[in-house]
């Protein structure tokens, strides 16, 4: 990577995007990763792992709050919550915005993300780490949910996409020990790729998610930098209810939670269920 020159994403075959480094803030080879971080006028910093863009400072808040708040207000009793991935921050700064949330953990698999997007996307998380009732722990995800000894009441699967590392956190085994590891009515939520382009990893999570819960559903939001449109957020749950909560209900938690929010708001969050029809039917054929 060079200042003044082009970064390529390499996610998709075919079809990309591209931003104009204007400053090299930082490049690394982590021990799962290659770690680039940059600056860019339009989008503030960037951070990419292996070719592909996980956040940027500009748009990380629709993405962030659509993953933490939904579930969270949705189940309206949230004391306990697991983050899996996420090294960025940004989603551990939304989570500790929820007072009533007693015990937070985060397992993060590469202890090198946490660190360089301390020091280089620092409002991500905001000072987030230092809350006393956040753990992080420095592992894989599916080998924590397989042998861990808790119960959450939301986990958050905050992954990079099928491909490396992330791989098995699409995988039915993982699936399987996020669901031991969720308490009565817990609710599961995961960023699950642009339906318009990755339809299959969609199709597959429908497919092994729910041979553990009664619903597997998903929610959308558009994040500019996650392109080819909409990005699915997976639902699973063992209640049904808690996606068709009347709006009066969801005012009344959030501002009974009074946190303060860019992109989320209560009828958002009720819209956001409704799906276009090439998603449904991708959905109910999977
Ligand atoms: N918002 C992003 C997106 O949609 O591309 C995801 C961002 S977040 C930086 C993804 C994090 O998941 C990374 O920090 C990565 O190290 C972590 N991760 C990937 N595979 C993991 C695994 N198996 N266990 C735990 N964390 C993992």
């Amino acid at each position: 990577m060079q200042d003044n020159k082009l970064y390529f994403e390499t996610l998709h075959s075919g079809y990309g995007q591209y931003f104009e480094i204007d400053k090299v803030l930082f490049e690394q080879k982590t021990s799962q990763w290659h770690l680039s971080i940059f600056e860019n006028a339009r989008f503030g910093r960037v951070m990419a792992l292996n070719g592909a863009i996980q956040t940027t400072e500009a748009d990380e808040f629709v993405y962030h709050e659509m993953l933490t708040h939904v579930p969270v207000l949705a189940h309206g009793r949230v004391k306990s919550l697991l983050i899996i991935g996420g090294g960025d921050g940004g989603m551990l700064r939304e989570v500790v915005k929820h007072r009533g949330i007693e015990r937070i953990v985060m397992v993060e698999i590469d202890g090198a993300v946490v660190d360089m997007c301390k020091t280089w996307l620092p409002n991500h998380s905001a000072g987030a780490y230092d809350d006393p009732r956040v753990e992080l722990v420095i592992a894989d995800g599916i080998d924590f949910v397989a042998s861990c000894n808790e119960r959450f009441d939301v986990i958050i699967s905050d992954c990079t996409d099928p491909v490396g590392p992330g791989e098995v956190l699409f995988s039915s085994d993982f699936y399987a020990g996020c669901k031991r590891c969720l308490n009565e009515n817990g609710i599961f939520v995961a960023q699950n790729g642009v339906p318009f382009m990755q339809v299959e990893s969609l199709q597959d999570t429908v497919r092994r998610m729910s041979t553990y819960t009664r619903e597997c559903w998903f929610y959308m939001a558009a994040v500019p930098t996650y392109i080819g449109g909409a990005m699915a957020f997976a639902w699973a749950t063992d209640n049904p209810e808690a996606r068709k909560l009347d709006l009066a209900t969801l005012e009344a938690r959030f501002n009974e939670a009074g946190i303060s929010t860019r992109y989320y708001t209560p009828a958002l969050h009720q819209a956001s269920f409704a799906l276009p029809k090439y998603v449904e039917q991708a959905i109910r054929s999977a």
